[in-house]
């Protein structure tokens, strides 16, 4: 069984008709999983994140000054490309829930592995400082849940998404037990990622690419660098931070990922997670612009994880 955890609070984050981060992203998708292919999901909606749950990884009194500046109409900046509207604060709170409720069903065997199909994004947030489109850190909240709440030691983050995720670095470069791996385009948008950058017990592994690299060089940064470090890591839950931004098509990068590429990486993520966590695997949303682009790898993504699901289903 493959869950899909959603709510319709996340198409109220609305910054303007010209951000690239906007609502019609989130239709793309609801649309495109809505035919028959993935009649299989199991639809859920997405809790709100508790503060206890946003505050193991940023801190509290920012987490209520974040919410407590959600405007009650019109957009409050909070740098050059991060906005909120009045519909930020649930839609974030949605986002981060998705995923913490989506590692509760997954570890305890509801489920083999879920999408989360939540907005804004997370990647880039850090402990106190929202941006890049993103509020709190999703799928770092969901990390440290897993550990806080379900006793596992080990969670690894795979982050695909075009731009470097900044803010899950920065909060896991102390852990020692918790690794982010990332494929990047560098240089861009945050400008951090470099192959250097591997955090305080070497568990942050980042595997840049040149503008105009495509699947077949993606596959080899995966093959040579990533995978391996993710088996060395055996990690108990794999969390995926899943932007779609790397794709040919996408307006924000230079990247040439196809929608195979995506299905590749998936199939790869969760033959991982078959050898080391038990099949387990959250995926959640990051980015994805060009909304036709978005719309088909997703869809390629959430494909292979149903596929996957089944398979683990039929074992004796
Ligand atoms: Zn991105």
């Amino acid at each position: 069984m493959t869950l899909l955890f959603t709510h319709e609070a996340c198409l109220s984050h609305d910054v303007g008709p010209t951000h690239p981060e906007r609502p019609a992203r989130l239709e793309a998708l609801n649309l495109a999983l809505a035919v028959a292919a993935f009649d299989r999901l199991d639809r859920r909606e997405a809790p709100k994140a508790t503060i206890e749950q946003i505050a193991r990884m940023h801190p509290r009194a920012h987490v209520e000054r974040m919410l407590a500046a959600v405007p009650e109409s019109g957009l409050v900046r909070l740098d050059g490309d991060t906005a909120m509207s009045p519909g930020s604060g649930e839609a974030a709170l949605r986002a981060a829930g998705a995923v913490c409720a989506a590692v509760d069903t997954v570890i305890v065997g509801e489920a083999s592995n879920a999408f989360c199909a939540g907005r804004p994004p997370g990647h880039h947030a850090e402990a106190e400082t929202p941006m890049g489109f993103c509020l709190f850190n999703s799928v770092a909240i969901a990390a440290a849940h897993a550990r806080a709440v379900h006793g596992l030691k080990r969670v690894a983050v795979m982050d695909f998404d075009v731009h470097h995720g900044n803010g899950t670095q920065a909060m896991f470069w102390d852990e020692p037990d918790l690794m982010y791996a990332s494929t990047h385009q560098m240089p861009l948008y945050p400008g951090t990622g470099s192959r250097d950058e591997r955090g305080a017990h070497g568990t942050i592994i980042n595997a840049p690419l040149r503008s105009g690299a495509d699947g077949e060089a993606f596959r080899a940064q995966m093959t040579e660098i990533i995978l391996p470090a993710l088996d060395d890591f055996a990690p108990e839950l794999l969390i995926i931070s899943a932007g779609f931004d790397a794709h040919v098509d996408d307006p924000l990068a230079g990247l040439c990922f196809i929608e195979e590429d995506y299905a590749w990486v998936t199939r790869e993520l969760v033959a991982l997670a078959d050898r080391h966590a038990g099949g387990r695997v959250v995926s959640s949303l990051e980015g994805g612009y060009n909304l036709d682009a978005l719309a088909a790898s997703a869809a390629a993504h959430v494909r292979v994880l149903m596929d996957a699901s089944a398979g683990v289903m039929e074992l004796p």
